[in-house]
């Protein structure tokens, strides 16, 4: 029953994150296919040890909506975790691959997501900190479930400074410092839930809202940013260049894009699901109380459940399996 790395094969790479990267294998005792997260972690033995003890919790995580878990191991000098294969991948690699998801699929995405969170806080006291497209997953008879949440309080200590380049999904009270709370998971949720309806992450513009792409700018002075001049054609096109690797996380520039944003989820007004009427209303108000910048006033997983878009999407008849056989 214990796993062993020498009785995993491997069969493909499902892709790469900061913290390590994961492959699809098979448990070639028993046939069952899995995917294998293996994370490099730079920490003395004992400290693996403490790590792989906590990561046991998972073992007691069963609910639909959460990745199972068949296990891990140390395998010099990095861990391996277990979990259930999701044959259709994350929803961001959906959303590249097929174009802005249908806001019926996008509302079955939010119920599951909240159902999860609700779990994980109700049952174990376990706030998630990374919902985010790459970590909601999906399954060709149409399941959704969430993986990779914070189970493993020396875990997060491990990997924590590698995980700075990907906070984008982070609330403005966790970008000033402040406790994490499952509050902070709905806010990550609103934010995912944009990117998945508008098929692009919602602080990126690659929309043609002029004034709004030099407001963006402005965030990068300390003080209130005075109006900027118009941007010549060179900046421009240079911006347009950055904007379309996607926020611009990876490469040069680094700091200065991440300083942006960072600043701009504080001090800006939230994103929200436009333009205006595309989407159904209780859609839209759904995203603006999962994005109030204020934790005091957003709602907790558990109470957004009874949201009346939530309710709707309970009872929705979209068929997901079908969808999932359109890709
Ligand atoms: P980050 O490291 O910033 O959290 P990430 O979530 O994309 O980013 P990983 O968690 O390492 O990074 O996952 C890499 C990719 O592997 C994911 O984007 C996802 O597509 C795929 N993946 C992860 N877990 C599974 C799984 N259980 N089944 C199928 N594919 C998976
Ligand atoms: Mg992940």
């Amino acid at each position: 029953h214990d796993l062993r790395n020498e009785d995993l094969k491997d069969m493909q790479e499902l892709g790469q994150g900061n913290g390590g990267s994961v492959k699809k294998v098979e448990h070639v005792p028993t046939g069952t296919i899995m995917a294998k997260k293996i994370v490099l972690i730079d920490a003395k033995p004992s400290v693996r040890k403490q790590i792989l003890r906590e990561l046991q919790i998972m073992h007691d995580c069963n609910s639909n909506y959460i990745i199972s878990f068949y296990g891990a191991f140390i395998s010099d000098p990095n861990i391996c975790i277990c979990m259930e294969y999701m044959d259709k991948g994350s929803l961001d690699g959906i959303y590249k691959k097929i174009g802005p998801i249908d806001i019926e699929v996008v509302g079955k995405v939010a119920l599951a997501v909240l159902e999860g969170l609700t779990y994980l806080y109700d049952v174990h006291r376990i706030i998630h900190r990374d919902i985010k497209p790459s970590n909601i997953l999906f399954n060709s008879k149409g399941q959704i479930k969430i993986c990779d949440f914070g189970v493993s309080g020396e875990l997060i200590n491990s990997i924590a400074d590698t995980f700075v380049g990907t906070s984008t999904y982070m609330s403005p009270e966790r970008i000033q410092g402040a406790q994490y709370t499952v509050k902070s998971d709905v806010w990550s949720l609103g934010i995912s839930l944009i990117e998945l309806a508008l098929g692009r992450f919602p602080f990126s513009d690659s929309s043609s809202d002029e004034s709004d792409l030099s407001d963006f700018e402005g965030t990068l002075s300390p003080a209130r940013p005075a109006p900027l001049p118009p941007m010549t054609r060179a900046q421009k096109d240079k911006k347009k260049k950055r904007k379309s690797r996607g926020v611009s996380l990876q490469g040069g520039g680094m700091t200065m894009s991440i300083l942006e944003l960072l600043q701009h989820i504080v001090n800006e007004p939230a994103p929200r699901l436009t333009p205006e009427g595309r989407f159904p209303k209780e859609a839209e108000d759904f995203v603006d109380s999962c994005l109030l910048k204020t934790p005091d006033e957003r709602r907790t997983p558990k109470d957004l459940l009874k949201h009346a878009w939530i309710d709707h999407s309970r009872t929705a008849t979209i068929d997901l399996e079908a969808w999932a056989s359109t890709f």
